[in-house]
């Protein structure tokens, strides 16, 4: 008899998005003509930049031709000259030594900071914020570190650092030993950054606890603030502790090409049950080349010209126009009454529902009274109840529309 993987069955009731899509798609069978503003799931609408596009061009036409053809990478783990562009403009630039061989390329964060867990021991307890990206639980869950479930979508084994405007949504360290440490800076859903200081009370903690910390970096291009960190091994010591992932989704609009990657460095050691510490990053390499085999060529190809002097450019020049649209966004709920966060750091704005009104039940009357889509902040957590993401990557145009139809509501 086949059985079933069950800690499948204690995932809880369906994933966000299907959800917002479901009432979307009701709403859209009622009201057919309406004309509904999106700003709801963290997907970018802005082209991919002409120099990404022209080095993917190139690249197509190098893969025809014999004398330029190139298989498979080395290994797996991204060709040299993308993590070579990597290292040099991600990390040497901001004072960060690190490795090529310590940068795996992948088809995305989603899929790293989903699999990153495997190598880990499954007695390990799992911390997150709350709110969160449903991922990093989710997948712990299906690996059997979730226990069973417990009220508010919660599960039982898993440590919830609540981040709310109480606690300026800086997650206090838990008061339970934890092993596996999961943070995401800037923040999505919250749009909120962390500070130096900040991180190195997490680096500090999980040196002292010999946790890990698996820090997701996909927003770190919409930093503005020269005083927050891009990446976490700025803090001293975080290469002994922290995995680091990054990816060139909402960097550079590759959610639909698909490149990202994850720093595993060589001084991060977890321990067997007896205490005795390993490596690491060959354990990474080992899973990542046995069940991946790379990023396409041509998708390199491309991600390695976001690091050419025309591609920052025209790719800052999408990042203005994606933190311009927070900015009108932050600036028109303010005005409205409303309270706002993030949005300064990040694509997100997290603002407080109004009193006594529930993030589902504000989501309805957005969709209803104003045909604007934006996130329950439930959806990422019980302590996200009470809260709203609204995404900045709509176009300027739908921005604008929404946030007057938003006065309206008033
Ligand atoms: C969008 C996003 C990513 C990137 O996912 P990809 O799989 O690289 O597209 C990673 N982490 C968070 C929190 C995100 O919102």
């Amino acid at each position: 008899m086949i059985t079933v993987n069950e800690n499948f069955l204690k995932l809880q009731a369906g994933y966000l998005f299907p959800e917002i899509g479901r009432r979307l798609r009701q709403f859209k069978v009622e009201n057919p003509t309406a004309d509904v503003i999106s700003m709801g799931i963290g997907d970018v609408t802005q082209p991919l930049a002409p120099a990404v596009v022209s080095a993917m061009k190139k690249a197509v036409e190098q893969m025809g031709k014999i004398e330029t053809f190139r298989g498979y990478d080395d290994g797996g783990i991204g060709y040299e000259f993308l993590r070579e562009a990597i290292n040099t403009n991600d990390y040497k630039a901001r004072g960060v030594n690190i490795d090529n061989d310590e940068i795996f390329v992948s088809d995305g964060s989603k899929c790293d900071t989903g699999n990153m867990q495997e190598i880990f021991g499954l007695d390990n307890v799992v911390a997150v914020t709350d709110p969160v990206y449903p991922v990093y639980v989710d997948t712990n869950v299906m690996a059997g570190r979730g226990g069973v479930p417990a009220d508010k979508g919660r599960y039982e084994k898993i440590v919830y650092l609540p981040c709310t405007a109480e606690n300026n949504f800086v997650p206090a360290l838990p008061d339970k030993p934890v092993d596996m440490i999961y943070l995401c800076y800037p923040n999505n859903p919250t749009g909120t950054v962390a500070t130096k200081e900040e991180l190195k009370k997490w680096v500090d903690y999980a040196r002292e606890n010999k946790a890990v910390i698996f820090f997701d970096a996909a927003y770190e291009a919409f930093i503005t603030d020269d005083s927050i960190p891009h990446s976490i091994y700025e803090i001293e010591g975080a290469k002994e502790v922290a995995i680091e992932f990054r990816s060139f989704s909402k960097t550079a609009g590759f959610t639909g090409v698909r490149c990202a990657f994850a720093i595993v460095p060589k001084e991060l050691k977890a321990y067997t049950k007896e205490g005795k510490a390993i490596d690491v990053r060959p354990l990474w390499n080992r899973r990542h080349c046995t069940k991946f085999n790379g990023v396409s060529y041509i998708t390199q190809a491309g991600a390695a010209a976001v690091y050419s002097d025309e591609g920052k450019e025209q790719i800052k020049k999408v990042i203005d126009y994606y933190l311009k649209n927070a900015a009108v966004i932050r600036q028109c709920l303010a005005d409205l009454g409303y309270h706002v966060y993030g949005g300064k750091n990040a694509p997100y704005i997290w603002l407080k529902t109004p009193e006594g009104v529930g993030s589902w039940e504000f989501f309805d009357m957005l969709l209803n009274k104003a045909n604007v889509v934006g996130t329950p902040g439930a959806g990422f957590g019980a302590a996200g109840e009470g809260y709203f993401r609204l995404t900045a990557f709509a176009t300027a145009e739908n921005v604008e529309k929404a946030m007057k139809r938003l006065a309206t509501l008033k």
